[in-house]
């Protein structure tokens, strides 16, 4: 059967190169060269852009970054089983395509940056997606704005909701403070299990964070104090959360009631309370 790209159904290549999926690997593969397209189209154009991929698998994003125009797509892999499959995508798409082989948590990205706009758009596997993302928003060395452009991420659907959570919000916490400080970040749309192969437990959801260009001035390791004090007791009012870094005193220099609780801080204030420390 003839595909959008002319390239063989990803059924057939999953058969063929005998790819069945690995559960440690968090292999959920999309299969569905229209739903890759809507999410690489999530992230904007890519003519003009280098794409950076975490886990192509059999390659079904990678052929929907590669069908829309991307300059250049930079994909790391970790399974080894994947790259045969890769390597047809590649022939299709000359000189566009470059598979690393390895593990996309010892990968530097920045490094491996070119000239030019750099986007960020995977299905990310869900043991290592949000470190992945936290490797992101706090490069290191601390640069920012950072190497890439835009992330258009795919989470479980609860990770999601924690990353663009504002206070008040059931999921807001380290990661909705973290990300809404260095980033504006929304949800693009749910996925469901059964567009998977072989399906999740639970609904997906594709993320975009683009990053602010002057994030309040904040040294990272104090506003990861904070947050991380006052959201380990988050039902706790602050004066006793934040009680090893200063509790009622660094409040009150800060101007916030030591009566509240973590979950109803803003940004702006959480990096208020940080920069007092
Ligand atoms: N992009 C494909 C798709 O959408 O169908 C596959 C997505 S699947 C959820 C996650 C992929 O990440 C798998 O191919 C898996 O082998 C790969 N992977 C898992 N851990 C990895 C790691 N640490 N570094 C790089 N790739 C990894």
């Amino acid at each position: 059967m003839a595909t959008l790209d002319g390239l063989p159904p990803l059924r057939d290549v999953i058969q063929r190169h005998g790819l069945d999926a690995k559960k440690a690997l968090g292999q959920n593969f999309l299969l569905d060269l229209n739903l890759t397209q809507k999410i690489a189209r999530s992230a904007g154009p890519l003519q003009d852009a280098t794409v950076f991929e975490v886990g192509p698998g059999p390659g079904g994003l990678t052929r929907a970054i590669l069908s829309l125009g991307a300059k250049k797509v930079i994909a790391v892999e970790r399974d080894s089983r994947c790259l045969p499959a890769l390597a047809e995508i590649g022939e299709h798409y000359p000189g566009r395509l470059e598979v690393i082989e390895g593990d996309a948590l010892k990968t530097d990205f920045a490094a491996l940056a070119p000239e030019g706009p750099v986007k960020i758009i995977a299905n990310l596997p869900y043991n290592v997606g949000t470190q992945l993302l936290i490797n992101w928003l706090l490069p290191s060395p601390d640069r920012w704005p950072p190497f890439w452009e835009s992330l258009t991420l795919m989470f479980q659907k609860e990770v999601g909701q924690r990353i663009v959570a504002d206070e008040e919000d059931d999921h807001y916490g380290r990661l909705g403070v973290l990300a809404g400080w260095r980033t504006d970040a929304h949800m693009v749309f749910d996925v469901p299990p059964q567009a998977f192969t072989p399906p999740p437990k639970v609904t997906s959801t594709v993320v975009h964070l683009t990053p602010r260009q002057n994030p309040l001035p904040c040294d990272v390791a104090k506003l990861e104090r904070v947050t991380h004090a006052a959201f380990g007791q988050r039902r706790k009012m602050l004066r006793q959360s934040v009680k090893s870094l200063g509790g009622e005193a660094l409040l009150v220099k800060a101007g916030i009631d030591p009566a509240r609780r973590a979950e109803t801080l803003s940004v702006e204030e959480f990096v208020r309370l940080a920069n007092c420390l």
